[in-house]
């Protein structure tokens, strides 16, 4: 790493994507493109991480994200451990910092913490002395999903600014969707949103993107097509008709996806719910899906981040 890049990381941890300038992220994605190469070889193993300890906290279920930081920080020759807590578990608060001050004794280098509640991440960043990533708060920011999307349309479309992105489904829950508007915005592209209204968080005019209620026109043109998951974990109340009446309107298959450039491609944080949001022959097309490609890039964008938030680069402010 050059001095130039060292300086252009001043964040000890990763909370969120608001607050990063477009270098930072550039920085990110490129660092990330050579753990992609590295990850594509016999030999994954680095020892850069060597003697580090990091801790995956998870209050909340998860796949990919825990399995990728894991393999990450495994690739990166650090130690890594999975503390699971069950939600049902958590008296909000007294239990996050209990549970900082027990971790801090045990001198992690970083923290990978996700929790139900958006702000918890931040709070606990707060009370312990190591980086912390946040990896998914309520539906606040999920930043190495967006990092990773990001790396996944740069890899396919060669740049990010310029790009329409069209952002669908359930935006209101949805810590993917903010995390990727303002990545989106600040390397330039336009964003737009396609949601039934009561799926749209009252703060969407202030987030510059541009709304639609239809699929039809949200997706006119577009290069990328993201899809979001239906998150009734989330939803207390009524927020759809019904799932049937949802995947006619808003579910995307190949009749939705012809409004789209010829190209455009199609992408979904997972998990899916195939059949609600995304047909799922479309999903496993892999002349239009990406969602494979995701995946694989999230590890490489997570060892990325593992690399710059353990270079003793921390010494700057938190990211927001
Ligand atoms: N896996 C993503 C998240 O944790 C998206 C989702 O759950 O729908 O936010």
């Amino acid at each position: 790493m050059t001095s130039a890049e060292q300086i252009s990381f001043p964040h000890r941890h990763l909370l969120g994507i608001e607050g990063l300038k477009s270098d930072e992220i550039t920085l990110l994605l490129d660092r990330a493109e050579g753990y992609v190469d590295q990850n594509r070889q016999a030999d994954k193993k680095r020892s850069l991480l060597r003697g580090r300890t990091i801790i995956n906290l998870f209050f909340e279920n998860s796949t990919r994200t825990r399995t990728s930081f894991e393999l990450a920080g495994k690739r990166l020759g650090g130690d890594v451990i999975n503390m699971s807590v069950a939600a049902s578990s958590i008296k909000k608060g007294e239990t996050l910092i209990d549970t900082a001050m027990t971790l801090t004794a045990m001198h992690p280098d970083v923290l990978i913490v996700r929790h139900p509640e958006s702000g918890a991440v931040r709070l606990l960043a707060e009370k312990v002395d190591c980086a912390v990533i946040n990896a998914g708060d309520g539906s606040h920011e999920h930043p190495t999903q967006a990092i990773l999307d990001a790396l996944t349309i740069r890899r396919r479309k060669g740049k990010l600014a310029g790009l329409e992105v069209a952002i669908c489904g359930d935006v209101l829950h949805s810590r993917v969707a903010r995390s990727n508007i303002a990545l989106l915005n600040t390397m330039g592209a336009r964003v737009r949103v396609v949601a039934p209204r009561t799926l749209l968080p009252a703060e969407i005019g202030r987030l510059g993107v541009e709304v639609f209620h239809n699929m039809a026109d949200g997706l006119k043109g577009a290069d990328i097509v993201m899809m979001l998951r239906l998150q009734t974990e989330r939803m207390h109340g009524s927020f759809v008709p019904s799932i049937r009446e949802y995947f006619h309107f808003f579910g995307l298959d190949y009749a939705k996806l012809a409004a789209a450039k010829p190209d455009a491609m199609v992408m979904h944080p997972g998990p899916m719910n195939r059949g609600i949001e995304i047909d799922t022959v479309l999903a496993d097309d892999i002349d239009r899906s990406m969602i494979r490609q995701q995946v694989e890039m999230g590890v490489a964008v997570r060892m990325a981040c593992l690399d710059v938030l353990t270079r003793d680069l921390g010494n700057g402010p938190p990211i927001q």
